[in-house]
């Protein structure tokens, strides 16, 4: 199936994610393993536990930002974080 429209929409939760994610772990050395396809995994579990931000990619940057700044939503994230960290570490998908 195509997809029959692009519309200019964001998901606001992937830069914030992944902005947390390279300051808390990749940042610390606090991963078991860092190569691309664990952080892939980690990143992909994450976000598919956090229900999506959309906004448009017009306002998009000051949405984030304001989003990023709250924290309460920041928390939120680090804990679905940590849970994915634990669960590719402790199931990785390659040897
Ligand atoms: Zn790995």
């Amino acid at each position: 199936m195509k997809p029959t429209r692009e519309l200019p929409v964001l998901n606001a939760m992937e830069p914030i994610v992944i902005q947390l994610f390279e300051d808390n772990y990749l940042k610390e050395r606090a991963l078991v393993c860092d190569c691309d396809r664990c952080q892939l995994d980690i990143l992909l579990l994450a976000l598919n536990q956090l229900p999506p931000k959309y906004t448009s990619t017009q306002t998009g940057e000051a949405y984030i930002k304001a989003l990023y700044l709250n924290p309460q939503l920041k928390s939120d994230i680090l804990k679905v974080l940590t849970q994915a960290v634990q669960v590719i570490e402790n199931n990785p998908s390659h040897p």
